[in-house]
């Protein structure tokens, strides 16, 4: 095979390609505080990495410029142009260090597009990776991550993985410890939901409440220390209960909303608690449904009788905590 020296600097024609894998994410709990005046929410968001990827490989190009192409089972919901989270971090990185972008990014895509699984987030930060090792621009650390929060909420966490609890609009980042594997099923839906109309959808149902929907009313979102407790002790029952606690009987503020949209959700979460799940809540803004079982067997048990179910598309199994982006080849 062809290779050639990582050399620093902008690429030349021969120089080798960069593959990073990115994790998706689950919120284990996603609290929702009121509507600011700056159109987002506060969030009190406990996320996890979860073993399904995307793989992002960044190849050198002749010409300048970034393109990028998609493979994998939903690439035909994924945008090419500049709207791409990919194509955006690779522009961000080439204007941070003052270069000409100048790159060939291939997504191989296995994470649910608009499933509430961070697809498009893990592509930005797989694409900074990417670009970084292969423009050889050695960005630090703490430069990536605040590249991260431009692109997005959610691009933090993907860059950095394991588990974390994010404060502001989820990208302010606190490394959470977890003491053990858990095992989880995930059940994308047909078609995806809109993040931002899912929001819309939960100040709606809050107004329509009565309780008001602004950051005045609603209490200012806190992590549970129940389900910390539980992440940190690796102790899947007690993650269990944390995942369905509270008066909306959820740790997911997000999920009456996204229930409201796609209203067939409930019964995909019912087949999951009928099959066995020790939890069944929507992940994020959804659609995808994610459920947990007490062992690696119960998850495959879990997954075909979802998959056998009809109420979704398929059915996936994955634990969590996952490692961030990471480089996983390089060469030509
Ligand atoms: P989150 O859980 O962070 O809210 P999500 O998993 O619901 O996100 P994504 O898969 O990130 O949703 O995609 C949301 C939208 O972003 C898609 O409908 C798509 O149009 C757009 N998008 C842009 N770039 C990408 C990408 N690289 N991969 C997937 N979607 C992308």
């Amino acid at each position: 095979s062809r290779t050639a020296p990582g050399a620093p600097g902008p690429a030349a024609p021969g120089a080798p390609a960069v593959t990073v894998r990115v994790p998706a994410k689950v919120n284990a709990q996603l609290a929702v505080g009121g509507l600011r005046p700056d159109g987002f929410h506060d969030l009190a968001n406990v996320f996890l990495a979860v073993g399904l990827y995307d793989e992002v490989t960044a190849e050198a190009a002749e010409a300048p410029g970034i393109s990028v192409t998609v493979t994998g089972p939903d690439a035909d919901q994924v945008p090419l142009d500049g709207t791409n989270l990919a194509v955006r971090a690779a522009e961000l990185l080439a204007a941070h260090h003052g270069i000409e972008p100048r790159v060939r990014l291939r997504i191989a895509k296995d994470i649910p597009v608009a499933g509430g699984m961070a697809g498009g987030s893990a592509d930005a930060a797989g694409a900074l990776l990417a670009c970084d090792t292969l423009w050889g621009t050695a960005t630090p650390r703490a430069e990536l991550l605040a590249i991260c929060a431009e692109l997005g909420s959610d691009v933090p966490f993907s860059l950095v993985g394991g588990a974390a609890l994010g404060r502001g609009r989820g990208e302010l980042l606190t490394p959470l410890a977890v003491g053990g594997v858990f095992h989880w099923v995930f059940a994308p839906a047909d078609g995806g939901l809109s993040t931002p109309a899912v929001y819309r959808e939960c100040d709606r149902l809050r107004t329509a409440s009565g309780t008001g929907a602004t950051s005045a009313d609603v209490p200012d979102p806190e992590p549970s220390g129940p389900l910390l407790a539980a992440l940190a002790a690796g102790d899947t029952p007690a993650l269990a209960a944390a995942l369905t606690s509270g008066p909306a009987g959820t740790s997911n503020d997000l999920q009456a909303a996204a229930l409201s949209l796609r209203p067939s959700l409930a019964r995909t979460l019912a087949a999951g608690a009928a099959a066995g799940a020790l939890a069944a809540l929507v992940s994020g803004s959804g659609p995808t449904t994610a459920f947990l079982a007490a062992s690696a067997d119960g998850a495959e048990r879990l997954a075909a009788a979802l998959r056998s179910s009809g109420t979704c598309r398929t059915a996936r199994v994955a634990t969590s905590p996952a490692a961030g982006a990471a480089v996983t080849g390089a060469g030509g």
